[in-house]
């Protein structure tokens, strides 16, 4: 047996269901938004990571998984992935054209040697967007609302938007310096790492936890009191564009972000469960003036925001967020043939039905009927396919609903019709308004079933990642296969 190394973590079986459904979410959410997927390596060079996530962040100072490789390169896994998807915009001449701004979207694992505890690993994942370009305080406003929209199209709310402005280069050398003058009075008495950041980027005490050191920060001086006509008339827009969009904030002047490429807007997404726990940041961001230079692009600015998925899974599933993503049901149809006939015959009645867009399976072991059900539900199958030799010579099989263990007889011909029209009766079952029919004049106030509905079962054309255009052809296993 080997042991997991620490602060990892395997996602398996319906968690693995879990963690797709969720990016598959939020990839679609981006693309909504004109974004486009950007695949990048785990492994760059360290000198990356300095230029951008920079020295005076807890990243770069004790979480990165640093190395020599054997051509003696030094090589780290990502911490992060906006340095990475910037450095490829770069690298592939992304704007050359000047057609800006450059949109982009990731998703994958990252790595920070951090003490593990709930929430927090050495391996994670993250999903995340940068918008590269001319960046107007209306596009801030933009990417901000489209990471607030996609936690609501996983079915987060309560969700609480904690925003800050860190200003422009006037603003924050002003601002250093009155951070200066009041923490020089405490600095001997505040924690090693504020004694660094002290040194490296003042900033960053604003972001310490240690509790003797809160006390302190909360007297020391207010970003808001030092924003330049410019930057405050940016910020203000931003939140204006916000409230136009329905967006709930909180300004929290003590919200800095721990790293260093921020400037402009910056913000958290808080969120509490139900039940009261308070799970913290699940997704963060903001705007950076100097990073797409930094990393050997043009001068031109950004906007992006990251999430955990682990974090966002561990909500969801505390809150029972899962529960409209038909997590649980996995395969459609298990084929039980009983005999050996039967068993040689299955295999191309399961091809038929898989290529239909079904998920099945068969029992190819030869058991007792018992002993097939019990692993038709263990596998999560909704219907049983029983097929034996008076099925095979009458050309008619018997499918039994596992949960209302109700059973009817299909003709062999017409059983992909059947199943379809299953399962668009299950989908109407599904529906927010309770009608098994959902026709038009129904109580719910959608036209369309399909188009319109709350209900999250058939939003096929927003959510989707099977790119169908009827949901007749959807294969994707989340949505209703009308
Ligand atoms: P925290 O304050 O929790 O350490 P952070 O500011 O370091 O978070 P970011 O660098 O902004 O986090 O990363 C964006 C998101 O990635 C976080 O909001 C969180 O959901 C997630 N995340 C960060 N570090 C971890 C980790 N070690 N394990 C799991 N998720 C993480
Ligand atoms: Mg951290």
């Amino acid at each position: 047996m080997f042991n997991l190394v620490k602060g990892t973590h395997d996602v398996i079986l319906k968690d693995a269901r879990k963690y797709s459904y969720i990016e598959v979410v939020l990839e679609r959410a981006a693309e909504l938004y004109g974004y486009k997927e950007f695949r990048t390596p785990i492994i760059e060079t360290s000198e990356l990571f300095l230029r951008s996530v920079g020295n005076s962040s807890d990243i770069v100072r004790k979480e990165m998984y640093t190395f020599d490789d054997k051509g003696g390169r030094s090589i780290t896994l990502r911490p992060e992935i906006t340095a990475g998807t910037i450095r490829s915009m770069v690298a592939n001449k992304l704007f050359a054209m000047q057609d800006y701004p450059v949109k982009g979207y990731y998703c994958g694992p990252c790595f920070r040697y951090e003490r593990p505890q709930q929430g927090r690993y050495r391996q994670f994942n993250q999903f995340g967007v940068e918008c590269a370009g001319v960046i107007r305080s209306e596009r801030d406003a933009e990417v901000i609302s489209m990471g607030y929209n996609s936690l609501m199209m996983l079915g987060f709310k309560n969700l609480e938007l904690k925003i800050n402005t860190l200003g422009d280069e006037e603003t924050r050398a002003n601002y250093r310096a009155a951070l200066k003058d009041y923490f020089a009075k405490y600095i001997d008495t505040m924690c090693d790492d504020c004694k660094e950041r002290f040194k490296l980027n003042i900033l960053r005490i604003l972001d310490c936890k240690v509790e003797n050191d809160r006390k302190i920060i909360d007297g020391a001086p207010k970003i808001s009191d030092y924003l330049t006509e410019k930057a405050k008339a940016d910020f203000d827009t931003i939140l204006k564009n916000l409230d136009k969009l329905g967006i709930k904030y909180t300004i929290d002047p003590e919200l800095v972000r721990g790293l260093d490429y921020y400037s402009g807007v910056v913000f958290e997404f808080h969120y509490t469960s139900s039940a009261g726990k308070n799970y913290g940041a699940i997704g963060a961001g903001g705007h950076y003036n100097n990073l797409v230079h930094e990393i050997g692009g043009p001068e031109i600015e950004g906007c992006g925001y990251a999430m955990g998925i682990e974090r966002l899974a561990s909500v969801m599933e505390d809150d029972n967020l899962f529960a409209e993503a038909d997590i649980d049901q996995f395969l459609d149809v298990y084929i039980m043939p009983l005999g050996e006939r039967a068993i040689s015959e299955s295999l191309s009645i399961a091809n038929l039905i898989r290529m239909s867009g079904y998920t099945c399976d068969i029992c190819l072991e030869n058991k007792g009927m018992g002993q097939m059900f019990k692993k038709g539900e263990r596998r999560d199958a909704l219907y049983a396919l029983i097929v034996g030799d008076n099925e095979l010579d009458s050309h008619k099989f018997v499918l039994k609903n596992m949960l209302s263990q109700e059973q009817i007889e299909v003709n062999e011909d017409e059983l992909i019709d059947k199943l379809d029209s299953l399962f668009a009766e299950d989908d109407d079952d599904d529906c927010c308004c309770g009608h098994d029919h959902h026709d038009g004049e129904c109580c719910c106030e959608h036209e369309h079933h399909e188009e319109g509905c709350s209900c999250h079962e058939h939003q096929h054309d927003e959510n989707c990642s099977c790119h169908e255009e009827n949901d007749s052809e959807c294969h994707c296993g989340w949505h209703n296969k009308e």
